[in-house]
């Protein structure tokens, strides 16, 4: 399955764990895997509190303490720290599908992370039976 969104702010992270779960639906599969797999290098994916939406804002801030966008990168395009982010992050996370739901924490959710928009972006889901 391959989901196309489209992106507002240059970071930003967005709860995709409906899609997933729409994903597994449509599949049909009842106990198996899933994975999310984001194909950017300047975007990831990952999986955290759904709760406090001032989670992911801190993160994005971490992330930017950590990464500033240094005058010294080389890369002409002027994004590396977005490209660090991403490798940081990682593009793809595995969840547990057991009884046809996905097996996630109480307070977890599957996010997109915007490193560098706004953009048109996609991520693929696959559903793995076993
Ligand atoms: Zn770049």
């Amino acid at each position: 399955m391959e989901v196309n969104i489209r992106t507002s702010k240059r970071e930003e992270f967005i709860n995709i764990t409906s899609y997933v779960k729409g994903a597994i639906k449509e599949s049909g599969v009842e106990n198996g895997i899933a994975i999310v797999f984001v194909p950017h290098t300047t975007a990831a994916v990952t999986i955290n509190e759904n709760a406090d939406p001032d989670v992911t804002i801190d993160i994005i801030n971490g992330l930017n303490e950590i990464v500033p966008n240094l005058k010294t990168f080389r890369h002409i395009e002027g994004n590396s720290d977005a490209h660090i982010k991403a490798s940081l992050i990682g593009s793809s996370v595995t969840v547990i599908i057991e009884n046809g739901n996905l097996k996630l924490g109480t307070w977890q959710g599957i996010y997109f992370c915007e490193f560098d928009g706004p953009r048109l972006r996609k991520f693929y889901v696959k559903i793995i039976e076993g």
